[in-house]
């Protein structure tokens, strides 16, 4: 007699553990398989975890079982592989197993039953009969090929579409439908790569070809070092030797030039996967890449959990972007799950970006992965210069705009001759803090060294670690200006003030506001680069891989916004969104000028983001996230209650925050419990506790009993954003 462990479709705490049931006589059930089982007093959906034969010590505790009801898929829907990494990432990242497996599965293949997987087999019957036409030539090809998919054949020859039918219906073919269950991929007949590679990237490529099953890659190259050719290169190896390959994009709208790289290289080979797509095309794009018709995948993070058959890369491309952190359960980091896919499956990855996250540079610079490094920009085009301003000379100089006079200047330059500009705004950091426009210094609690952030609803300034609350203040702490304000300046403002100091100028905006779809964006893009507008003001969504050509002036209006946050990767992508914002100019044949803003001139992050020196900012930042304990030296795990009821909300962060105290004892710090940064949102109010120290085994047990027991209580761990 076989037993099946379920794991059953009901998220509630005690439900989520694997429950035991007879297998029938006769049903073919393995690992991954959708089944029916009984439950309380109806049925329900699950998923098979384990397959084992009664009386193995596993099965001591089954006393008397129910038996499985029915299948749902002829094959199972999640490999042996994907059980084991659901498994995984429950404990990791404490979320019920059901909903890992859900996260890997796209919605209407969750509905609906699954077919098994079967391909269409061209082959010859009979003997060649020699005549000059195109059903000949078509049989010609077929015979001298060996039996040949019927897909593959059309998208190779789509003209042939009728011929094959005539040849099917003259009985000189046959198409047979075959269970593939070994993996067969399109011939990859991309176009060969225009360049040859310069020796740094022939190095990088050679290395990771020729690296052992399971290694990991940084790829450490500045903007324009030519990151993306060799992911193409090395993916020309992978799908060669028959392995798919999977390259993760933080946002597909945002990368278009990227996507369409590798469309022309690997052509039909090549599937997309993001949001934008229909649960038809999401299913379509699936079951192409269990069954091997898409040797390679371009989309966003849920792609890591597509069931490739034989996953040779994984890229992750711009590495450091927070869209690789899922901030919805299960609250996985892409990074994480491929680290754990190239330890199971002898899979390899490259981390790619020029400005990698602090736990990436920390890993390779301490060996733990490897680092290839590109550190020229391919051609003669160098990176531009970037001028640092100050904007409270600015003022002290009578200068009140918000762009300071060099500003003006390059783009009064840039627009006579014909040429574009950028502006950036940094919107993270917008309205939520008070600053002296005179000294620079933003209001901090003086209790725990973070600043302080403005409430508009009660108008009051309020520390979130403490409590602390004061009204805001007329006058600067520090130095006893009255030019003191909360700041703020959207886009909105800034495209008002260009309209006014150059009447006449063709703006455009984008931000999230202006650009809510896949389709607006390919606009905007197109519009910029066919020279359709003057100016474009934007925030970080347009700091990423485009190429302006005719670009000439970048500007980033003020710079040192987010270097406020309670965030304590602020400085990091202080530092990264610049270097970034830097990159989108000096790409064609004009040099191009940066100008940064800011009123904090001094701090490292600006400082290095303008010599584009990421050594000089990671040995800086290092330092800071030693000395405070933060990642990659040890865990944050942030605990969150959201409740209708404020005094509930309350009540529960406070039983929560006695149940954390205990960890103290081992180092652990427990901060909070405190209002989270946006402290209502939808209705609901919000409270925070933050732990931060190096995981154990204590640790973990008390979250989950945590997680158990508050059922308003969120867990997340190493969270990105803490608003
Ligand atoms: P990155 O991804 O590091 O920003 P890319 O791969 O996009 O760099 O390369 C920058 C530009 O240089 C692209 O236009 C690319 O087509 C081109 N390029 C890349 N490698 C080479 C090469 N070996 N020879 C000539 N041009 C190249
Ligand atoms: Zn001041
Ligand atoms: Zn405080």
């Amino acid at each position: 007699m076989k037993i099946a462990h379920v794991i059953i479709d009901r998220m509630a705490r005690g439900l989520d553990r694997a429950w035991s049931y007879v297998i029938p006589e006769g049903m073919d059930i393995r690992v991954g398989h959708r089944v029916h089982v009984p439950f309380g007093k109806g049925e329900t959906l699950g998923i098979v975890t384990a397959v084992y034969e009664y009386g193995t010590p596993d099965s001591a505790a089954d006393v008397v079982l129910k038996p499985v009801l029915n299948v749902v898929d002829p094959v199972p829907v999640l490999s042996a592989v994907m059980i084991e990494l659901g498994m995984w990432m429950a404990e990791e990242y404490l979320c019920f197993p059901i909903q890992a497996y859900k996260a890997m599965l796209p919605r209407n293949i969750r509905l609906r039953p699954f077919s098994a997987p079967t391909q269409e087999l061209c082959q010859v019957v009979g003997q060649r009969q020699g005549r000059p036409s195109k059903r000949q030539q078509l049989w010609d090809i077929l015979a001298e090929r060996g039996p040949l998919l019927k897909e593959e054949l059309l998208r190779e020859m789509p003209e042939m579409r009728q011929v094959l039918r005539d040849l099917v219906k003259e009985g000189t073919v046959v198409i047979n439908r075959v269970d593939s269950a070994s993996p067969s991929f399109p011939v990859v007949k991309g176009h060969r790569s225009p360049f040859t590679l310069n020796e740094e990237q022939m190095h990088a490529v050679t290395t990771i070809v020729e690296a052992a099953p399971g290694s990991k890659w940084l790829l450490e190259g500045i903007t324009g070092s030519g990151k993306t050719e060799v992911y193409l290169q090395i993916i020309e190896t992978i799908v060669q030797q028959g392995q798919q390959a999977l390259v993760l994009v933080p946002e597909i709208a945002l990368t278009p030039q990227t996507v369409r790289r590798f469309q022309s290289r690997f052509g039909q080979a090549v599937g997309l996967w993001h949001s934008s797509l229909t649960d038809s095309e999401r299913a379509k794009t699936w079951q192409a890449v269990r069954d091997g018709h898409l040797a390679i995948v371009v989309g966003v993070r849920s792609a890591i959990f597509l069931p490739f058959r034989d996953l040779g890369l994984i890229v992750l491309d711009e590495e450091h972007e927070s869209t690789y952190k899922q901030e919805e359960h299960p609250r996985y980091h892409t990074r994480d799950v491929a680290f754990w896919l190239a330890d199971k499956t002898g899979t390899k990855v490259v981390l790619g970006s020029a400005t990698p996250s602090l736990e990436t540079a920390f890993y390779a610079r301490q060996g733990l992965i490897g680092w290839i490094r590109l550190t020229r920009r391919i051609g003669t085009r160098t990176l531009p210069p970037v001028e640092i301003i100050d904007m409270r000379e600015e003022l002290q100089e009578g200068n009140h705009s918000i762009f300071s006079r060099a500003l003006q200047q390059a783009l009064t330059r840039a627009l006579d001759r014909g040429e574009q500009g950028i502006l950036f705004l940094n919107r993270r950091g917008y309205a939520s803090f008070v600053m002296c426009r005179d000294c620079g210094q933003a209001v901090q609690c003086p209790h725990c060294s973070v600043t302080l952030t403005y409430h508009q609803d009660q108008n009051k300034l309020m520390c979130h670690y403490c409590f602390y609350t004061i009204d805001p203040p007329t006058a600067c702490p520090h130095c006893g200006s009255r030019r003191i304000r909360y700041f703020g300046a959207g886009t909105e403002r800034i495209v008002e003030e260009v309209m006014k100091l150059w009447p006449g100028t063709r703006v455009l905006r984008a931000d999230r506001d202006t650009l809510s779809s896949r389709h607006s964006y390919y606009q905007l893009y197109d519009d910029f680069v066919n020279r359709r507008a003057d100016v474009l003001v934007g925030t970080q969504m347009i700091a990423k891989g485009m190429d302006f050509p005719h670009v000439s002036v970048v500007g980033i209006v003020a710079a040192d916004v987010a270097l406020h946050l309670p965030d304590f990767r602020r400085s990091e992508r202080t530092f990264q969104l610049l270097v970034q914002a830097s990159g989108r100019t000096g790409r064609g044949d004009l040099p191009g000028v940066v100008i940064v803003q800011a009123y904090e001139p001094e701090h490292f992050a600006i400082q290095s983001a303008a010599t584009h020196g990421y050594d000089d900012f990671y040995n800086q930042e290092i330092q800071y996230r030693r000395e405070l304990g933060y990642p990659p030296f040890g865990n944050l795990w942030l605990l969150e209650v959201a409740d209708a009821s404020e005094q509930k909300a309350k009540e529960t962060i406070h039983r929560i925050f006695e149940k954390v105290t205990g960890l103290m004892e081992m180092g652990i710090e427990v901060l909070g419990p405190a209002p989270a940064p946006l402290p209502k949102v939808r209705g609901r109010f919000r409270y925070h506790v933050l732990l931060k120290g190096a995981k154990n085994p204590r640790i973990m047990a008390v979250l989950s009993e945590i997680e158990r027991d508050e059922l308003s209580c969120s867990i997340t761990v190493d969270p990105y954003y803490m608003l």
